[in-house]
C-alpha cells in the first residue's frame, strides 16, 4: 500500500531538510520498504495519518504509552505542568517524587538520577561503572541495544567470544576494543570471559529481557550466572531496563526474574512519553556521582518538570490501576485469540510473549533465544505480513526485528481485530517468500 498524498508530501519535504526524512531511523521504512506514515494525532490504541487514516497501533512510540496515547490524566498532568513552567534549571519536586516512586518499586534501587533518553541512561551507568571499579572493558550481548553511545554501538561476530567490532561508522576502533560482546543464551561463553578477563571488567550490561532483535526470551540460569559471575570477580551487573521498566511488572525484569542487578537503567515508561532516562542503584555506588563523587554527569532539561509529571502520572495510574495484571490478562488472550490463526498459518510463525511484549518469530521450530539463531529470511516474511496488516488497518513496527507493545488501551476487540487479520496477511507473506 503507498502512503497517503499528505505523507508523500510530508516525507518528500522532510528528506530535504532531514537525513533521510526521519529524526530516528528506523521510522524511515527502510526495512519494510515505502514510505512513512506522518502522524497528526493519536488517541488511546489508535493513531490517526496526516490523511485522516486510522490505525490501531501496536508500536505504542517504541515502548513508553503503556497507558495508550494521550491518556487523558497523563495529559492534564503535562497541561498542569507546563503552566508552571517548562524548565527551571534548578531541582523541583517532581524529581523528587519520580526518584521516590522508582526507588519504591524497584528492587535494590536506593537513588536514581534523571537523563533525557535512554542513551543517555546507559552512557552515565557505564560511566559511572567504570568510575566505581577503576576498570575498563564493558561487556554486552549480541543482539542487545542499548542506544547509540560509541562503547555500546558494537554488535558481536561469530565466535565464542568476539572483541568489539564497532557496527557504526564514526565510533573509533580503540572504544570499541573495550567492549567484550558475548552471544546471549551462554553461560559457557560468560564463564570463559571473566576466567580470562574477570579483573578488567567493570561491568556486564544485559536488556534481561532482550527486546531489540526479536524477543529473545533468556533462561533464568543465564541471568543467575551474570549476577554470580559479576559477584565473584567485583565486577557490577547492570540491567537495562529501558524498555522493560515499569512494563513486566512494577520493578521490572529484575522483580520477574528474582534478581537483584547492581545498577539499571530506565527510559520510556518513567516519562509517560515525554523525553525521559534514568539509571540508578544503590547509594554507596550512586555517590560516585558529581556533585558527590569524581563522575561527571549533567544536563540542561535533566529532571525536566513537565516530563516529571508526565512519568509521574504514568506510575500513579499504573500503580492504581493495577494495570500489569491487566496487560498479562491481554497478553494471555491475545495467545489464545492467535492460537488458531497460527496454526493453520501457511507459513513458519511462533507468537513470543512476555506479559505487553510481543514478537512474531518467523521461522521453523522454537523461537529463537540468541540473535545468531534468527532466520534470516524471517525478515522477507515480514514485509508482505507488515504491509497487508497496514492496508487493513493494523500498525506493527516497520522491522520484523522490532517487538509489538500491548497497553492499557487496547482492547479484548483490538485482538481480535488482529487475529482477523492476520490469514490475509500470512498468505500474503506465503505468496511473497514461496
Ligand atoms: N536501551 C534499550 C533497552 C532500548 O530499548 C533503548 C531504545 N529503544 C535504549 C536503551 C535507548 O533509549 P533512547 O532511544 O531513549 O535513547
Amino acid at each position: 500500500m503507498s502512503a497517503g498524498p499528505q505523507s508523500e508530501a510530508l516525507f518528500e519535504r522532510a528528506r530535504r531538510v532531514i537525513p533521510g526524512g526521519v529524526n530516528s531511523p528506523v521510522r524511515a521504512f527502510r526495512a519494510v520498504g515505502g514510505t512513512p506514515l506522518f502522524v497528526r494525532r493519536a488517541a488511546g490504541a489508535e493513531i490517526e495519518d496526516a490523511d485522516g487514516r486510522r490505525y490501531l497501533d501496536f508500536v505504542g512510540s517504541w515502548g513508553p504509552l503503556v497507558l495508550g496515547h494521550a491518556h487523558p490524566e497523563v495529559l492534564a498532568a503535562v497541561r498542569e505542568a507546563a503552566g508552571r513552567g517548562s524548565t527551571f534549571g534548578a531541582p523541583c519536586a517532581g524529581e523528587v517524587e519520580l526518584a521516590e516512586a522508582m526507588v519504591a518499586a524497584y528492587p535494590g534501587l536506593e537513588q536514581v538520577r534523571c537523563v533525557s533518553s535512554g542513551t543517555e541512561a546507559v552512557m552515565s551507568a557505564v560511566r559511572l561503572a567504570r568510575g566505581a571499579t577503576g576498570r575498563d572493558l564493558v561487556v554486552k550481548f549480541s543482539g542487545c541495544y542499548h542506544g547509540h553511545a560509541d562503547h555500546l554501538l558494537v554488535a558481536a561476530g561469530s565466535g565464542l567470544v568476539t572483541f568489539g567490532q564497532p557496527s557504526s561508522e564514526g565510533v573509533p576502533a580503540a572504544f570499541a576494543a573495550l567492549t567484550r560482546v558475548l552471544p546471549l543464551d551462554d553461560e559457557a561463553a560468560v564463564e570463559e570471559l571473566f576466567a580470562r578477563e574477570g579483573d578488567r571488567i567493570a561491568a556486564v550490561l544485559i536488556e534481561p529481557i532482550p527486546a531489540n532483535n526479536g524477543l529473545l526470551v533468556q533462561r533464568y540460569a543465564l541471568l543467575a550466572a551474570l549476577r554470580r559471575l559479576t559477584r565473584e570477580h567485583g565486577a557490577l551487573l547492570v540491567f537495562d531496563e529501558v524498555i522493560s521498566g515499569f512494563r513486566v511488572a512494577p520493578g521490572g525484569a529484575a522483580e520477574r526474574f528474582g534478581i537483584t542487578p547492581d545498577l539499571a537503567t530506565f527510559g520510556k515508561i518513567i516519562g509517560g512519553g515525554m523525553p525521559v532516562g534514568a539509571f540508578g542503584g544503590r547509594a554507596e555506588l550512586m555517590a560516585h556521582l558529581a556533585p558527590l563523587g569524581g563522575v561527571y554527569q549533567a544536563g540542561t532539561l535533566s529532571g525536566n518538570p513537565v516530563a516529571m509529571a508526565a512519568g509521574l502520572a504514568t506510575l500513579r495510574v499504573l500503580e492504581r490501576d493495577r494495570v500489569w495484571d491487566r496487560l498479562e490478562k491481554l497478553g494471555v488472550e491475545l495467545e489464545r485469540l492467535l492460537a488458531p490463526v497460527l496454526g493453520d498459518a501457511p507459513i513458519p510463525i511462533h507468537l513470543v510473549r512476555v506479559g505487553s511484549l510481543f514478537w512474531f518469530s518467523l521461522q521453523p521450530g522454537e523461537p529463537p533465544r540468541a540473535a545468531e539463531a534468527i532466520d534470516p529470511a524471517a525478515a522477507a516474511r515480514y514485509r508482505p505480513l507488515f504491509h497487508s496488516l497496514l492496508e487493513q488497518g493494523i500498525a506493527l513496527a516497520p522491522s520484523a526485528y522490532e517487538v509489538g507493545f500491548l497497553s492499557a488501551a487496547h482492547t479484548v476487540a483490538d485482538l481480535e481485530r488482529l487475529a482477523a487479520a492476520l490469514p490475509a496477511a500470512l498468505a500474503r507473506a506465503a505468496e511473497a517468500t514461496a
